[in-house]
């Protein structure tokens, strides 16, 4: 997601160089990318939970899916670990305060994008990143 981010941004950088003059797009960005950062550490520390609890068989738990969605106006989003031994399933469930202040701070530069400079930031990365897979 990160890399995704920073990819991104680089390539509508490229394309409006006077971006970088703008003080507001640039704390933005920092807030954006210091988000991205903190969601990133979260889940890090979600997956070494998971890696680190046995299962009341005293096997040893591995990651094998992920659930988000919304329950009773929650959102909620875990990973889902299954023993390597028995087979038995246990979730994980996320902190949501990372992936809360990411997702806000990226609709604040995408609307920011949208309204000072005309850029529509999330289908420019999405029609790239399609044309790659097509292999153009
Ligand atoms: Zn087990």
């Amino acid at each position: 997601m990160a890399y995704l981010l920073e990819y991104g941004l680089r390539r509508v950088e490229s394309e409006r160089p006077e971006l970088g003059n703008d003080s507001r797009y640039l704390e933005l960005k920092d807030q954006l990318l210091r988000d991205a950062e903190g969601h990133f550490r979260e889940i890090q520390a979600t997956y070494a939970t998971v890696l680190k609890t046995q299962c009341h068989c005293g096997g040893q738990l591995e990651p094998v899916d992920h659930d988000f969605g919304m329950s009773g106006g929650t959102i909620y989003d875990s990973v889902i670990a299954k023993c390597k031994s028995c087979g038995e399933a246990q979730a994980f469930q996320f902190p949501k305060e990372g992936f809360i202040s990411e997702a806000r701070s990226a609709m604040s530069l995408r609307d920011y994008l949208q309204t000072t400079y005309g850029i529509d930031y999330a289908s420019a990365v999405k029609s790239d990143l399609q044309s790659r897979a097509a292999g153009r």
